[in-house]
């Protein structure tokens, strides 16, 4: 079994127009705020009040634990933009739910959430690209899907049913490193309860040597030590020539044979060696934010990577980035709106 089967009721809506998605990099979860709200409700109120195509959500979950399909898997939603926002409709695919989540007094029902947790699952194995599971109001101004969505429970329920299904030991173990590979953004749980994403290497270090053509989890583990020494590495468990490089600039500069093969004595490096100190960007000086370009955005990642992000120091102030800079200041006490400003960068220095 590959896919976890899920069915999907299709009710056959009507669109206007609807665009093919190129890249599904974010899994966005909503709450329609309604209860007795069907997917037809839904649409209508979309299609007729808001001028969309139709159903602006790819998937409808309703209280009962009924999968409706929106505009489904392949199509780009309209769920996640705002004026003056970042867009992340074109790379996301938007999961609703039925119900109030916001102000509720009882908890999500059972059906619904497993049907939510079983949705989530299928999505993780049809895009690999997925790197962030979030609520709608991780991104944009909003508090949808509520306090009382169980967002965290979910996606936990979520990466259970994804790692059963890839065969792997379904431990607590295994869960939480599949979870680790996702940025998953907090609700509104106490900091015990959320997946841990930063901090400590997600990866198992490799037992094998490792060269140019490996691939897999023990590749990531590399590119996420490399990039803890400043490398701006793509984490893809791919070991291409970028990947290479940084090993020999690692080894040359840690007194190693510059061989670009990763074994014993490398690996002890890359855990040992203490992490530089001294950003080699220059600190930017104006807000940053999606959308700037500049060495001052590649300050900024540099900076993030150090604090436990894995982002690619490109200069290119995008939708990873954004999330970076949205979950450090968030974790530390800074007020949540993804711009880079002078106590966002006192921050990320200290
Ligand atoms: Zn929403």
């Amino acid at each position: 079994m590959n896919y976890i089967p899920v069915s999907i009721v299709d009710p056959y809506l009507s669109f206007t127009s609807l665009t093919r998605r190129s890249s599904t990099t974010y899994l966005i979860l909503h709450h329609a705020d309604a209860v007795n709200f069907s997917v037809q409700d839904c649409h209508n109120y979309h299609k007729n009040i808001m001028k969309y195509a139709g159903i602006g959500y790819n998937f409808y979950v309703r209280m009962d634990g009924t999968i409706y399909k929106g505009r489904g898997w392949e199509y780009v939603g309209a769920h996640a933009a705002e004026t003056g926002g970042y867009n992340y409709n074109p790379i996301s695919i938007g999961i609703s739910f039925e119900g109030r989540y916001d102000s509720v007094t009882t908890s999500m029902p059972e059906k619904q959430f497993a049907a939510g947790a079983l949705l989530m699952a299928e999505a993780l194995f049809r895009y690999n690209g997925i790197a962030n599971i979030c609520g709608h109001r991780d991104l944009l101004s909003t508090v949808c899907p509520g306090r009382y969505f169980p967002f965290d429970r979910m996606v936990q329920a979520a990466f259970g049913l994804y790692v059963d299904d890839a065969k792997m030991k379904s431990t607590e173990a295994y869960v939480l490193a599949a979870s680790r590979r996702f940025r998953v953004r907090q609700q509104n749980l106490s900091p015990a309860e959320v997946l841990p994403m930063s901090g400590a290497c997600p990866y198992p270090e490799p037992t094998a040597y490792l060269q140019q053509g490996s691939m897999g989890d023990g590749v990531r583990w590399l590119q996420w030590q490399l990039n803890q020494n400043g490398a701006g590495l793509s984490i893809d468990g791919d070991f291409g020539p970028m990947t290479d490089t940084a090993v020999r600039t690692f080894q040359r500069k840690t007194g190693l044979d510059p061989d670009g093969i990763v074994g014993v004595l490398t690996r002890a490096k890359l855990i040992a060696e203490p992490k530089p100190a001294i950003c080699p960007y220059p600190e930017p000086t104006a807000l940053l934010s999606v959308g700037s370009k500049s060495d001052g955005v590649r300050w900024v990642q540099w900076q993030l990577n150090r604090k436990g992000a894995n982002l690619v120091i490109d200069g290119d102030f995008g939708p990873a980035t954004d999330a970076a800079v949205r979950t450090f200041q968030r974790n530390n006490g800074l007020s949540v709106d993804g711009i880079v400003g002078p106590l966002t960068r006192v921050k990320l220095k200290g």
